[in-house]
């Protein structure tokens, strides 16, 4: 829903609160140089490693790694979820939220969740006059009241019930359409007759609710066999899969507080454990676990259990998991992988052996930490050196994701003594950087003047291969400095990845008056890159001095561009080259290129 607010909005709200203001209010910050510091609200501690940078309006722990803007914060601290925290600052600011985000909650009128309200009871009716459906709910053993705790439903057999029902007229058709509850016959072929369908067909259905407990979204489940065995409604105005959790609405219903949450791969699963007492159980929306699901669930609770199929799919889906969890590993947070027997989901296996069987098995899930390592290790042979250091070449793009702390420097540990190397030695290698130069060539200080000194290092690595990275971070750390150069001029026509978030961040940082750290991150809400881009802002500045920031920003891009126009050029000589040889001229250019594009891996 993020996306119907308006973006020039939130840019206004950002620049209208302070973040020293509202973070303020609950937590009792110290000034400390131009930041403040104060023991972290979000984890435990004595000593202050919590900062709110007012430039930046941003806050960054370097204890439990917990980061982010003004409405960040507001979605941590209050446990609010994007439109609410939007909602909540507006009012403090005396801002009215604008129309456009209100016409996600009465779009035209009619209410798209009244709509998907309605909709969800016409299929519990359904269900309760379907003799087959009963059946088959009863066939796995789901009773009465956990199908009414859920609102589980029917989809009838019918290409047009629910259209018939709720579609009169081509108003409604399209509340319908944009709910995506029914589909447009494709016409293209001109054999059809324009008009719709029924999505949901012949499906038991499972009702996916947002925290406030509003249908946002559908899961239908095949009765018998078939093809997808679940379909799920599309992204619409009310849903967004890659944030959503199924059960979660459930279990917060259930528990005011949580020790833990347990994600599961299917609907039924869920159905079916919260029916046995496991009420902590949610699963994912046919998506692997992506780190906005992570960053909702530490939100409410430090402890997840991954539980999956011990088969091959579900060894994969525990390893996406745990790559997209590895940025959030921080201390005091601990995530845990349960594989189950093979040919058993968590549905059947607590069906065969109960609960209380199901939980203990909790007692034996592996930390993650112990799963990474036992996966590292069964890729190589530890008693040959080859192997040991095909190990450390495997941990290494992993350690690279996770943020620094105890927890990194545990796991590093442990791999140390897999490989029987002196944990310093390891860890350089794992985290190789090079003092950072300034322009006129002296060493800059990781964090001049303020901040914790631990802190900095790996994140100021400075090799060829990072200088997209150290482009994006020196945006981010300094978008008025960017905005003064004409960057993404400079790199229009670059395809290569991650090219284009560093030309859409210059142009961002070009397109608002006063733009801060903040206002662009806010920009990257929706998108897959956030997390890593917040990631970013939270690390030391690579360069404290604005007017220095700029002048290396104009040298990175630069040096970016060249080296692609070097590369596309250098191609074409060497296809050139293999098809039909090439005269003496471009010879000397091709050895030209060459030469010079070892200059500038060697960073010279
Ligand atoms: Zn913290």
């Amino acid at each position: 829903m993020a996306g119907r607010i308006p973006q020039s909005f939130i840019d206004e709200l950002v620049a209208r609160s302070d973040i020293v203001e509202i973070i303020g209010a609950h937590v009792a910050l110290k000034k400390s140089g131009r930041e403040f510091k104060a023991c972290c609200p979000f984890h435990s501690e004595k000593t202050p490693s919590f900062w709110v940078s007012p430039e930046k309006q941003f806050y960054h722990c370097f204890g439990c790694g917990a980061h982010g803007t003004v409405l960040g914060f507001l979605m941590q601290y209050e446990k609010l979820e994007f439109p609410e925290a939007v909602a909540q600052l507006a009012e403090r600011a005396g801002l009215e939220m604008p129309r456009e985000a209100q016409a996600a909650r009465e779009p035209g009128g009619v209410d798209l969740y009244a709509l998907m309200a309605q909709a969800a009871r016409f299929f519990e009716q359904n269900l309760s006059d379907n003799a087959r459906a009963r059946a088959y709910l009863a066939g796995r053993t789901i009773d009465a009241a956990t199908a009414v705790k859920f609102g589980l439903g029917y989809a009838p057999d019918s290409w047009n019930a629910l259209l018939n029902r709720f579609g009169q007229s081509e108003h409604e058709r399209g509340k319908l359409l944009q709910a995506g509850l029914i589909i447009e016959r494709d016409t293209r072929g001109g054999e059809r007759q324009p008009g719709f369908y029924d999505r949901f067909r012949d499906r038991l259905m499972f009702p996916i609710r947002d925290a406030r407990g509003r249908v946002i979204a559908f899961g239908g489940r095949v009765i018998d066999q078939g093809e997808p065995k679940y379909l799920n409604s599309p992204e619409t105005p009310l849903f967004h899969k890659g944030r959503e959790l199924y059960g979660l609405y459930e279990a917060r219903q259930a528990h005011a507080d949580f020790k833990r949450l347990m994600i599961v791969e299917g609907y039924m699963d869920v159905v079916r454990l919260h029916q046995s007492g496991i009420t902590y159980a949610v699963a994912t929306l046919g998506t692997a676990t992506t780190q906005e699901h992570l960053h909702k669930i530490f939100r409410i609770t430090n402890e997840v259990v991954f539980s999956f199929d011990g088969d091959r799919a579900g060894r994969a889906a525990a390893w996406r998991a745990l790559e997209n969890a590895l940025p959030l590993a921080s201390d005091g947070r601990e995530l845990k992988f349960l594989f189950l027997p093979e040919g058993h989901d968590p549905d059947t296996l607590v069906a065969a052996e109960g609960a209380a069987a199901f939980e203990s098995r909790l007692k034996s899930a592996l930390p993650m930490s112990e799963y990474l390592l036992k996966q590292l290790v069964e890729q190589v042979d530890l008693a040959h050196v080859d192997g040991r250091a095909k190990l450390a070449a495997l941990a290494r793009p992993l350690f690279a994701r996770m943020p620094d702390g105890v927890y990194r420097e545990l796991l590093a540990d442990r791999l140390a003594g897999e490989i029987r190397m002196p944990a310093d030695k390891l860890k350089a290698l794992l985290a190789p950087h090079e003092p950072r130069r300034g322009p006129a060539g002296r060493p800059q200080p990781e964090r001049p003047d303020r901040g914790p000194p631990h802190h900095g290092g790996h994140a100021a690595s400075a090799g060829r291969g990072n200088l997209l990275r150290q482009a994006i971070s020196l945006v981010l750390h300094h978008p008025a400095a960017a905005r003064a150069i004409r960057g993404s001029d400079l790199l229009g026509g670059i395809d290569r990845p991650g090219v284009d978030v560093l030309r859409t961040l210059l142009e961002q940082a070009a397109s608002v008056d006063a733009p801060t750290t903040a206002m662009l991150l806010e920009r990257w809400r929706d998108r897959p890159e956030f997390d890593r881009l917040a990631e970013l802002a939270a690390r030391s500045p690579l360069v404290a001095d604005g007017a220095a920031a700029a002048s290396e920003l104009k040298t990175a891009v630069e040096k970016l561009a060249e080296e692609y126009r070097t590369g596309r050029r250098m191609d074409e000589l060497l296809q050139k080259a293999r098809e039909s040889g090439l005269n003496s001229d471009e010879k000397a250019e091709l050895s030209f290129l060459l030469k010079a594009k070892s200059r500038l891996e060697s960073g010279s």
